[in-house]
């Protein structure tokens, strides 16, 4: 059992080192005196810990405010300039990727287009492509911390894997085991929808909610459910597949490629209008604005599907604030997002009224959200301190 024993000490030695550096990047500048103070640790357990980061270049003393000749302890902060991470938004058309200090200044953006991955591998050239070239612009790669991922896709955040993207042409795909063998690096991953619901529930429009859903309509669906302050990933990590849900009966339930039948995903969203509706979303676009027939109908048919589908969610789970994004209504939202809206609130109950409805201007940058992943994992206390 003593195997048992020195790993223990190890994880806590670890959680320790953890606590301190997440005060110093939450509270900084802060002097040692302060971090024993607010982490209950010894004086010297902290003078350790603050050496060990200290030499690794991962904190910085700085200059004390001058106190009438009284000698100041000196106040610790984070070395963020020297620090970096690189983001990739891995999507169906495209693979972009960012790479950022910890100061959240961008130092590299590229973008590499795909016609369309041919199979499981093709993707992993692309992704190498952009993860090389920004590579190369890291000033210090000592300081490079981590590579996050966001995803068009299932993913498995737990065990890095990327359990299914038809577009992507991925089946419980090992995503992380593969990039941590050529780069050494950590490597975090998450399903786009689940990204963009913890980035703004850190500090965006969902900041002060506790309960909150996203959609994002964009070439497929997402969505993700946060309950108090907690994403619901579900049993298999699939929760808030809304692509999914059964939103079309009759002869409007066209094929899934999901194997069923009358999914949201088969008109509502850009795959689907050009597979189903024959219209590219730019075709789309144009020919609802001119009021053409055969695309008023699919639009008027895709509005009130969205909303039904929305209004029974919000029955059921309750939550403070929905929010809404995605490249389908950052085209045509100005004009299906009103209706939509209307629509969900004649559908729900009185309880629900107070459901406050926000929409993203813009369908955030996803690269920058990924290179936020790390520099939220570089800083977070490991949960296993909780259990
Ligand atoms: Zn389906």
């Amino acid at each position: 059992m003593k195997l048992g024993k020195v790993s223990n000490s190890q994880m806590l030695k670890e959680i320790n080192q953890q606590k301190v550096l997440r005060l110093i990047y939450t509270e900084g500048p802060i002097a040692r005196v302060d971090l024993a103070g607010k982490t209950g640790l010894t004086q010297q357990t902290i003078t350790n810990i603050v050496n060990r980061l200290l030499s690794e270049n991962v904190i910085l003393e700085t200059t004390p405010v001058a106190n009438g000749g009284r000698r100041r302890p000196i106040p610790l902060i984070i070395n963020s300039t020297n620090m970096y991470a690189i983001g990739i938004e891995l999507a169906i058309k495209y693979v972009r990727g960012t790479l950022m200090d910890f100061q959240n200044n961008t130092l590299k953006e590229i973008t590499e287009y795909v016609p369309r991955y041919e199979n499981e591998e093709h993707p992993m050239e692309y992704i190498f492509k952009v993860i090389d070239q920004l590579l190369e612009q890291v000033p210090d790669k000592e300081g490079l911390k981590g590579i996050g991922f966001s995803i068009q896709g299932l993913v498995n955040s737990n065990k890095g894997t990327v359990i299914y993207s038809p577009g992507l042409r991925w089946n419980d795909f090992p995503l992380r085991e593969k990039l941590e063998e050529r780069y050494g690096l950590p490597i975090y991953l998450e399903n786009d929808a689940n990204l963009l619901a913890i980035v703004e529930s850190l500090n965006g429009e969902l900041a002060s909610s506790e309960q909150s859903m996203i959609f994002k309509f964009d070439y497929g669906i997402g969505s993700a459910m946060v309950i108090h302050k907690q994403l619901l990933h579900g049993a298999n990590y699939v929760a808030g597949e809304l692509g999914h849900y059964k939103a079309f009966t009759d002869d409007d339930a066209i094929a899934c490629h999901c194997g069923s039948k009358g999914c949201l995903t088969t008109f509502a969203s850009i795959s689907g209008l050009k597979r189903n509706g024959g219209f590219t979303l730019e075709e789309f676009n144009k020919a609802i604005r001119t009021n053409e027939p055969e695309a008023m109908e699919i639009f008027n048919k895709v509005q009130a599907a969205i909303a039904k589908a929305i209004a029974n969610l919000i029955t059921l789970f309750n939550p403070e604030y929905i929010l809404f994004t995605g490249r389908f209504m950052d085209k045509i939202g100005d004009l299906m997002l009103p209706l939509i809206k209307n629509d969900i609130l004649d559908l729900i109950p009185d309880s629900c009224q107070n459901v406050k409805i926000v929409v993203l201007a813009e369908t955030p940058n996803e690269s920058k959200s990924a290179a936020g992943l790390v520099m939220n994992y570089f800083f977070n206390i490991p949960f296993s301190e909780f259990y």
